[in-house]
């Protein structure tokens, strides 16, 4: 029986008007190389940095959303290594001092979250011959997330990254874009089949939350496969290979690295006593959490829909918007109803469109009244479709667009009755059948009378219309 013990180290790039040290603007969606960089961010010698307060303020607020310690006193480190992309040698990090010590998000411990900053990047020419490097990125405000090695599996390690990318985005803190980079993350695993600890190895380049799922899963399988051979894992990193879905190995760790870390002597030790902490707290939005548990209570609804709402903030504030509306416009309003609406076509709309909560046309108002409208009997479903293609297109009220496209319900009794002899006129067979016993035919009919009326009728007066007519 083998056991694994797996821990993650996760980078979130922070979302701060400048950069960590200097005035450049931190713009991750800049596509043009090496335009927001400064002798400060170039690691020019003789230059100063100075600490972007806000940075330090956003980790600060990270750490009170994880309930984690928030350090009375620290300081920065410097971590020299030598690679391309790290112009000044060094890093600016924290080592023995991180702003936030400790935390706890979906059972499994925080260790410690602290600020650095982030290097540049890379990019190598197909040719093989040369690497371009962009310093955009340099010295872009980075926090580093680790965890205690508690996390149960696979499975478990993806919930504490989508929850704390839930986080991070909800509190401003991060847009927190795996693909873009904006969220890192690595794992440690190490397998062994008895109380010792097995050898550890780290697994780099996961940029989705399925890879991390994946990456965990293979790297667990294969140290299983070695041991039980009789072979020896190797301290080592390897990188997760998208392609292939395997890792591989990319560098052995013979020894610790040895960073030569010391007291970064350009910056002074930061007192954060003189922060208001209280602010930041207060400055906090209503977490994923509370804001799962708040809405199950206040709409009634089940834990799928509300951890389906909560996936997305905006799409959390749109509800809660057409909610108070709906209660405005109804006297027992249906929020499961809503809620449907929202995920169901609504949903399908917005990805024919391919746009965001943040720019869809139709108001809140504007879909509490189409449910009202449908829940009222003034919309069927299919004519419901129609009017929402609509609303998409335009932004008007759906009462507005059933006028002008004249999409009512037709309930008239003698135009159904009109329709239903037509029908029953066209199928001999069809109807045949259902004298003969065959009920469900009738389906089949309805369905032939709201195809002629393009969803228009109403299908339970239609229902009853052919009810009628096929008696005579
Ligand atoms: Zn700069």
């Amino acid at each position: 029986m083998y056991k694994s013990i797996i821990g993650l180290e996760i980078h979130i790039e922070l979302d701060t008007e400048t950069k960590m040290f200097c005035e450049c603007p931190n713009n991750p969606n800049e596509q043009r190389p090496n335009v927001h960089v400064c002798p400060i961010c170039l690691g020019h010698p003789g230059t100063l940095p100075t600490i972007n307060r806000r940075a330090v303020e956003k980790v600060i607020q990270l750490g009170m959303a994880l309930e984690g310690a928030i350090a009375k006193q620290t300081h920065f480190d410097r971590k020299s290594y030598f690679y391309p992309d790290l112009p000044k040698g060094y890093q600016i990090s924290q080592y023995e001092h991180p702003l936030v010590s400790g935390g706890t998000l979906e059972d499994i411990d925080i260790t410690r979250v602290h600020l650095e900053e982030d290097t540049g990047r890379l990019a190598h020419d197909p040719d093989g011959k040369h690497s371009l490097v962009d310093f955009n990125r340099s010295g872009v405000p980075l926090a580093e997330l680790v965890t205690e090695p508690n996390v149960r599996d696979a499975d478990h390690a993806v919930v504490f990254a989508r929850e704390l990318q839930r986080i991070v985005r909800y509190a401003g803190i991060s847009q927190a874009d795996m693909e873009k980079g904006q969220m890192r993350i690595e794992a440690n695993v190490s397998v062994s089949s008895d109380e010792r600890l097995g050898t550890k190895v780290e697994v780099k380049n996961i940029n989705s939350f399925r890879s991390v799922h994946d990456a965990i899963e293979y790297e667990i399988k294969r140290q299983e496969k070695l041991l039980r051979s009789g072979g020896q894992v190797v301290q080592e990193t390897r990188g997760w290979v998208d392609g292939e879905r395997i890792t591989k190995s990319q560098r052995i760790k013979e020894s610790a690295h040895d960073y030569r870390y010391f007291p970064e002597p350009d910056l002074p030790p930061l007192d954060l006593t003189q922060l208001d902490l209280n602010q930041l707290k207060l400055a906090l939005p209503e977490l994923p959490a509370e804001k799962r548990v708040r809405l199950k209570r206040e709409y009634a609804l089940d834990t799928q829909a509300v951890a389906l709402l909560v996936d997305d903030r905006l799409a959390s504030e749109y509800f809660e918007e057409a909610a108070s509306e709906l209660a405005l416009l109804m006297k027992k309003p249906n929020y499961t109803k809503l809620h449907i609406g929202l995920v169901g076509d609504f949903r399908g709309a917005m990805r024919e469109h391919s746009i965001a909560f943040s720019d869809v046309p139709v108001t809140p108002e504007h879909f509490a009244h189409f449910i009202a409208l449908i829940e009222n009997g003034t919309l069927s479903s299919a004519l419901a479709k129609r009017v929402l293609t609509e609303m998409f297109k335009s932004g008007e009220d759906p009462e507005t667009i059933m006028r002008e496209h004249t999409l009512t319900i037709i309930d008239d009794a003698s135009a159904l009755q009109k329709l239903a002899e037509a029908v029953v006129g066209e199928y001999e067979k069809a109807v045949a059948d259902y004298r003969s016993g065959k009920d469900e035919v009738l389906a089949f009919l309805v369905g032939q009378i709201m195809a002629r009326t393009k969803g228009q009728a109403d299908p339970k007066r239609a229902r009853e219309a052919l009810l009628i007519v096929l008696k005579q």
